[in-house]
């Protein structure tokens, strides 16, 4: 009898189960995919490390989580300065005094709230209800038509006006020429990739780790095997969508390799504009500040997540989080079942809260 199986094989189960081994618990991991390590996977092409599920870029504020994640990597001095492409123009992100000048001409500060209060007038003084209300109050409408609005919309696939104002909330805006995306303390990329965190997290000797298999093929075996199980598949799945389906937005990626040295200059260009069919393009050699001969690129679409594709982003509006909280009550019946990561708790987590919150879950199962 094993004291643990973990369902997936990403951050989340990879950390709870390196918990748990050093403990002296036997664990089990399974997992549906080919690799482990989830979507924070890369694998090397020509030379350079690719992030086959998105780009991935570590920051954190907590000095324990850096502390704990270098453990397993080492991390290169990145700092995450993505641009926009709007039509060919090209503004930086995230909002700041850079991408305010190149827009309006401005200079100082001063010059830029002005110009942003005058353009939030359009909101008549209202509590910003929804997406586009966010965004007009914090950055205007100028900024809001060419480097939100489409870009949102692709990306989401609904209305700004359907969606939450928490999601734009997530990037930082600035009065100063600080091209920064996060306004983490500690960040940067693993040298040499992020599988090999996970790797070395399942290497010990009472971990298992078997791939190619799905929990719910053989459910009733994988139930009786394990005292317990940590479950970091989708919440909804698990109750057999008992009231209904949770909704995702997944994503295709389609990667080349070129055969030239530097195909846009920096790891991540955003479309932001509504007619270029993808959200963005990665370079993923610029995450390592690489000179190989060659680059890889990834374009990446956004699409409505369907039974089968894999679920990338829980589409947190009213609906779905309704939705989420009576299997969240489910869950809770389940003395024997963690839930974890971001399928299992429906939320969008970064890398950070995941190590976080699978740390904490596991000191607390963990304490005798
Ligand atoms: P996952 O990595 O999804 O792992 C779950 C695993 O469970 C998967 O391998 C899956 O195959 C397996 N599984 C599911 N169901 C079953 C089943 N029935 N049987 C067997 N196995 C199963 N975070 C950052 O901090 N910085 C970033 O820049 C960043 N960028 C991102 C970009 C994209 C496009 C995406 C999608 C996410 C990004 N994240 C980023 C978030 C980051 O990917 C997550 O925080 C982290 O990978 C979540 O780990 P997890 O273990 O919860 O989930
Ligand atoms: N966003 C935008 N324009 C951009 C970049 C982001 O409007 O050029 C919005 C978009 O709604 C996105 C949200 O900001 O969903 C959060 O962006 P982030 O880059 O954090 O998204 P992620 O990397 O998680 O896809």
């Amino acid at each position: 009898m094993l004291d643990y199986l973990i369902v997936g094989s990403g951050l989340y189960g990879s950390v709870f189960a390196n918990e748990a081994a050093k403990k002296g618990k036997k664990v089990k991991v399974i997992e549906k995919r080919d690799h482990v390590a989830g979507n924070i996977y890369t694998k090397e092409t020509a030379g350079i490390n690719v992030h086959q599920y998105g780009a991935h870029i570590f920051h954190t504020s907590d000095r324990a989580v850096w502390e704990y994640i270098q453990q397993f990597a080492e991390f290169n001095r990145y700092t995450n300065a993505p641009i926009a492409n709007f039509h060919g123009e090209i503004y930086n992100l995230p909002f700041n005094m850079n991408t305010f000048n190149k827009l309006w001409g401005v200079i100082t500060p001063d010059e830029a709230k002005q110009k942003i209060e005058e353009q939030r007038a359009v909101l008549n003084g209202k509590t910003p209800g929804n997406l586009e209300e966010q965004a007009i109050s914090l950055v205007g409408t100028d900024i809001y038509e060419k480097l939100i609005k489409s870009y949102t919309e692709k990306q989401w696939g609904r209305a700004c006006q359907e969606l939450p104002a928490f999601i734009i909330k997530r990037l930082p805006v600035r009065f100063t020429y600080d091209n920064n995306y996060f306004n983490d303390i500690y960040q940067g990329i693993p040298i040499g990739g992020y599988t090999q965190i996970v790797e070395k997290l399942l290497d010990h000797p009472n971990i298992e780790v078997e791939l190619n298999v799905d929990f719910f093929e053989n459910r009733s075996h994988y139930e009786a095997i394990a005292e317990k199980i940590v479950y970091t598949g989708m919440i909804d799945q698990f109750f057999d969508y008992e009231y209904g389906v949770l909704e995702y937005r997944s994503l295709r990626f389609e990667t080349e390799i070129l055969n030239q040295e530097n195909f846009q200059g920096n790891a991540v260009v955003n479309y932001t504009d509504g007619e270029t069919p993808y959200t963005r393009i990665i370079e993923h050699k610029h995450f390592e500040f690489g000179t190989q001969e060659k680059t890889v690129i990834t374009k990446e679409y956004s699409k409505e997540w369907q039974k089968g594709d894999e679920p990338y982003y829980p589409v947190n509006d009213q609906k779905n989080s309704d939705l989420y909280r009576k299997y969240f009550k489910l869950a809770q019946t389940e003395k024997n079942v963690i839930f974890g990561g971001r399928l299992g708790l429906y939320q969008y987590f970064d890398m950070h809260q995941v190590i976080k919150a699978a740390l904490h879950a596991a000191k607390k199962e963990l304490k005798d």
